[in-house]
């Protein structure tokens, strides 16, 4: 009897088995196909020797039951054709519908399969010494063709479907259609070599080694289930209907790395279990700081928020003398976001605003998301994208805005402010832009493209013929921790020409405070080159009169609140007063931002304030109706 290779495909399967059934699983849907699949394959490959031993002894056995035999085997190789099938289909169709449809379909197929072959005669040859054993007939042939269409759908699917199909999932699965093509056409043509079962054997292990292993879904150290896994999971559970809640659990180790010194892996692993054993939630490690916790239920997922408050409160280790404090986002509801793969993103967005928003670390860390931040998130991507393109498109510009010296009593110098216009024309405020620059690092190239329209500007209309000295231009905080700012920013003077006294670059506070050795080290090379610096925003939030000491910067720019107040706060007024005398101490000019008023501006020349800029002069204005303000300026003086 020639079962040897059945047989092994058969050992094979249950060895996979053994090792499948021990594993922790999350029960995802390719999962329970995977399952299902399996299932099928080891009923088949078992038919398969039963059919061949029933053929071996059908003189002694009823006909009716050998042909019955070889015919449910002809069927349970139908149906693991069709597995296969809906297998890569779980992939495609992420929404339950079009998945459905192509499901019963097929099914149908099969069913209808099915019954030919119950319905259609079969005959079999059994050689006199056993070797070689086979079916054939209008029911043999009719496995053959529903087999064949189902494994072209499949194999078509993996093609076609290429993007929404996981790579590794779509190679496994060709290849196993192929091992199983190539063993059919053996066996046809050498009737001796019954390979096909093993050859499905052969596919299953190859699904599971590539994929379909639950190890790959844990996270080798903590066992628990990993980042794939959870974003697969984000992915099948967006769809359902229940209401699924989400908390992350964000430990900053650094910040209770003095408590916990070297206790810190036997406090982790104390963590992992508490968390574990939370009943009705699922738990993964996102990475190496971060847990996820997903539940089913609301309602549940705030009573588990209630509980662990209290439970972090009461410390860890022995005496439960260590406190942790994970930083808790909670999500109520996945489908906040608007689709399965915005979720971690989105926690992880609510995460860096509440994290900037309080600064301070508190031991009730915990940040509900709501509809206002998600809202934002989106907003800002439509932001960033609107920047891409706005880049991709030169939509960027620069306005100027002319400054004028109490000293010589002319415009001698402007700021250039960068506008982007949106794809209607429209202006889009920088207050509303830059952040998000900043945030995603575009701020660079931006920086970059006002600064070479500045000197393009320069060289072409030479603002210097109507008294200008020169522009200022403003440097973001995360340009100035950039290294090669001075770099880059000496290479476009040169590349138009440009002396470098006609550029003076804004910083502000903030900037030296991040990174302030790359700042430094940025100014020291301008200067070198011979560009001069000014301290914009002084009198916002944190201005600090050492900082001046500190950085070589030529003219302190007051903001627009600091010049308000001393108009509308009797204190304000010596604040300010103090300031200035101090700041003319050092040698350092002054220019006062946001005078709108004549009443304003006088008071702020006669304070001996150097340098006026603001509406009532005028506002930013455009390239070519900033010359002819300058122009309009020359003829009024009589220049
Ligand atoms: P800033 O550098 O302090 O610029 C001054 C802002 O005050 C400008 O707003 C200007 O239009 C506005 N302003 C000037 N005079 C008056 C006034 O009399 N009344 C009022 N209400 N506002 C006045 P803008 O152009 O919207 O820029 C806002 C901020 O965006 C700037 O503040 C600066 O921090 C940033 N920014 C603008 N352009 C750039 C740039 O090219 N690069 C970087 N990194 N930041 C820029
Ligand atoms: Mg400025
Ligand atoms: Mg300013």
């Amino acid at each position: 009897m020639n079962i040897w290779t059945q047989s092994c495909g058969f050992v094979l399967l249950c060895v996979l088995f053994l090792f499948y059934r021990q594993q922790k699983k999350i029960q995802l849907n390719t999962e329970k196909a995977f399952g299902w699949v399996f299932c099928a394959a080891t009923v088949c490959i078992t038919l398969d020797i039963l059919s061949i031993v029933a053929l071996n002894y059908a003189q002694i056995l009823p006909e009716w039951f050998v042909l019955f035999v070889c015919k449910t085997y002809l069927v349970s190789l139908e149906i693991v054709a069709f597995g296969g099938l809906m297998y890569v289909c779980i992939d495609i169709f992420d929404k339950k519908a079009g998945y459905k449809k192509t499901i019963r379909n097929c099914l149908a197929a099969v069913v209808i399969g099915a019954a030919l072959i119950y319905a259609l005669p079969i005959y079999y040859y059994v050689e006199e010494d056993g070797l070689e054993v086979y079916t054939y007939g209008p029911s043999t042939s009719a496995t053959y063709v529903v087999v064949l269409i189902l494994i072209q759908l499949t194999l078509f699917f993996t093609v076609s479907q290429k993007k929404k199909l996981n790579a590794n999932r779509r190679s496994a699965v060709q290849s196993w259609m192929i091992i199983w093509i190539i063993a059919a056409l053996i066996q046809f043509f050498n009737r001796q070599l019954l390979v096909v079962g093993f050859a499905g054997a052969i596919g299953i292990m190859i699904l599971y080694i590539r994929l379909e292993n639950p190890e790959t879904n844990l996270d080798r150290k903590s066992g628990l289930f990993n980042q794939s896994a959870l974003q697969d999971y984000l992915k099948q559970i967006y769809g359902k209907e229940r209401r699924y809640a989400v908390l992350s659990l964000f430990f900053d180790y650094s910040l209770d790395k003095s408590n916990l010194g070297e206790t810190e892996d036997e406090i982790s692993v104390d963590v992992i279990h508490y968390l574990s054993e939370i009943e009705d939630a699922l738990l993964f490690k996102y990475s190496e700081d971060e847990m996820v916790l997903i539940f089913d239920d609301i309602k549940k997922a705030v009573g588990s928020v209630e509980m662990l408050q209290s439970r972090f409160e009461s410390g860890w280790g022995k005496d439960d003398a260590i406190v942790l404090h994970p930083f808790r986002i909670f999500l109520p509801d996945i489908r906040m976001a608007r689709s399965a793969k915005d979720v971690l993103p989105l926690m992880k967005y609510v995460r860096e605003i509440s994290r900037d928003n309080r600064r301070d670390y508190v031991e009730s860390d915990l940040v509900a998301v709501d509809k206002q931040m998600v809202e934002k998130m989106y907003q800002e991507r439509e932001t960033e994208k609107l920047i891409l393109e706005a880049i991709e498109q030169n939509r960027i510009e620069v306005y100027y805005q002319p400054i004028y010296s109490t000293q010589e009593h002319r415009f001698t110098s402007a700021e250039a402010l960068v506008r982007m216009k949106d794809e209607k024309g429209a202006l889009v405020s920088p207050g509303v832009f830059i952040s998000v620059a900043e945030k995603n690092g575009m701020i660079i190239k931006l920086g970059e493209i006002v600064f070479e329209k500045v000197c393009q500007f320069i060289q072409k209309k030479k603002p210097e013929q109507y008294g200008i000295h020169y522009i200022e231009v403003n440097l973001s905080v995360v340009q100035c921790a950039y290294t090669y700012l001075a770099e880059d920013y000496i290479k476009i003077m040169e590349q138009y020409n440009i002396p470098p006294r006609l550029i003076n670059l804004e910083i502000t506070e903030s900037a030296s405070l991040s990174a302030k050795k790359t700042l430094l080290d940025n100014m020291k090379c301008l200067m070198n080159y011979g560009v001069k610096f000014s301290l914009d925003d002084f009198g916002t939030g944190q201005s600090n009169l050492n900082y001046i000491v500190d950085m070589p910067v030529d003219i302190v720019k007051f903001d627009k609140d600091m010049t308000n107040a001393y108009f509308e706060n009797g204190k304000a007024k010596y604040v300010m007063d103090a300031a200035m005398h101090m700041i003319h101490g050092m040698n350092l000019e002054i220019v006062s931002e946001g005078i709108e008023t004549e009443k304003q501006f006088r008071t702020m020349e006669e304070l001996g304030i150097n340098y006026i800029q603001g509406y009532y002069f005028s506002k930013p204005l455009p390239e070519d109706e900033f010359l002819t303000f300058l122009y309009r300026e020359c003829v009024k003086e009589g220049k």
